[in-house]
């Protein structure tokens, strides 16, 4: 068969199950409102809960910092892409973290496929959550390590998991908050089976930076868990820091360990100086600004309250992330189709994004929303006769 013919096959066969995936344009910046097609949209299907991606500050900051260090790197780090601002931005994130150093990586996606793989090895084991995001399994498939997921976040299987003998290193992995259902890992559990076998914790706290804990340091902090319990943090900056990249918190050997063996790291383009120097400004709002996670919870709380009143049985979530579970994907398209005819942008997620037949609108919250925002949503959620 020729490629072509191959290819219109499998596309018509997704179109025909409700799984195809169309991208929309914005004609604005990202935001509470955006515009897409000449209309405007509130818009509850970003990760920028803090509202920082586009904050005048940050906006500054990299203006600033594209008119000092010019825009491309122009080398991998390990060569001369390693500037000033990377380092600065580096040791803000150790201390912002409590941990010796950082690392900073291109994307989340790339830190994650670095860490595990600079890890493990054939012979060793990764333990993950069944829901962890995708870049941690990617992770645990190329690090050729035997891989072992657990029922999401079920310690008891995980219990087990772990009580089989195979040797080799031992390296559980899990989300700190999960990206598409907003739950929080039973990280003490976790780090109380890693001490019991040995075994490394790693969290992956893309959606709890920013968020969690009165200073935004995320689950960890939330948990009051340190460095020994989980000796690797992964964070994202695309997400609640509102810029991007991601970078590594830990001990000096780990990180000394991941500059010599993270292919992903070696192996590619120092991200542009001004995205580091923006991503310090917004590390400090993010700390210093408060309210904004204040904001979010109350914002959060009221659209609980008013989901519960029109019959809607939300799963347990107390992040900015509140998933309506719709069930097939040709549901939760109609459901999204229609919230957009009334102004709403929710995206509909789907397989393979989630497991089959928890299709479900993301709702996701920015402390930029206002409650009228989010009373509009609830009347729309009842006006489009969403059922629960
Ligand atoms: C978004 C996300 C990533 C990937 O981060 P990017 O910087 O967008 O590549 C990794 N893990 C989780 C849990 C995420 O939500």
């Amino acid at each position: 068969m020729a490629l072509i013919e191959m290819l219109q096959q499998n596309l018509a066969q997704r179109h025909a199950a409700n799984l195809y995936r169309q991208r929309q344009v914005l004609d604005s910046p990202q935001g509470v409102v955006v515009e897409v097609d000449g209309r405007r949209y509130v818009n509850f299907s970003s990760n920028d809960y803090l509202g920082l991606a586009n904050h005048p500050e940050v906006v500054r900051a990299f203006r600033a910092g594209a008119a000092q260090w010019g825009v491309g790197s122009g080398a991998a780090h390990l060569v001369t892409g390693h500037q000033a601002p990377h380092h600065a931005l580096e040791e803000e994130l150790a201390e912002f973290t409590g941990r010796s150093r950082a690392l900073l990586f291109s994307t989340g996606y790339m830190a994650n496929l670095g860490v595990v793989s600079a890890l493990l090895g054939r012979g060793d084991t990764v333990y993950e959550d069944r829901l962890n995001h995708a870049s941690l399994v990617d992770a645990g498939l190329l690090s050729r390590a035997r891989l072992r997921r657990y029922r999401h976040t079920d310690a008891t299987q995980l219990h087990e998991q772990l009580a089989q003998v195979c040797g080799g290193n031992k390296l559980i992995v899990t989300d700190g908050v999960f990206s598409m259902d907003g739950d929080l890992a039973p990280l003490p559990k976790l780090a109380h089976l890693a001490l019991q076998h040995g075994a490394w914790l790693m969290v992956d706290d893309a959606h709890g930076l920013g968020v969690l804990d009165k200073m935004g340091r995320g689950s960890l902090a939330h948990y009051q868990l340190n460095s020994t319990q989980v000796p690797v943090l992964m964070g994202t900056l695309g997400k609640a820091f509102g810029t991007f990249g991601a970078f590594v918190a830990g001990s000096e050997e780990l990180i000394e360990t991941l500059i010599q063996q993270a292919r992903s790291y070696i192996y590619t383009t120092a991200l542009p100086p001004a995205v580091a120097e923006a991503t310090r400004t917004s590390l400090r709002l993010v700390q210093a600004e408060s309210w904004r996670r204040e904001k979010l919870l109350s914002l959060v709380t009221r659209f609980r309250t008013g989901a519960a009143q029109l019959g809607h049985n939300l799963p347990v979530s107390e992040t900015p992330i509140q998933p309506l579970l719709l069930g097939d994907a040709a549901n939760a398209l109609q459901v999204s189709q229609r919230l957009r005819e009334a102004g709403i942008l929710i995206s509909a997620i789907r397989p393979p994004t989630v497991p089959e037949g928890s299709a479900r609108l993301r709702i996701t919250f920015c402390a930029e929303h206002t409650e009228e925002q989010v009373d509009g949503l609830l009347d729309a959620l009842a006006t489009c006769r969403v059922s629960p």
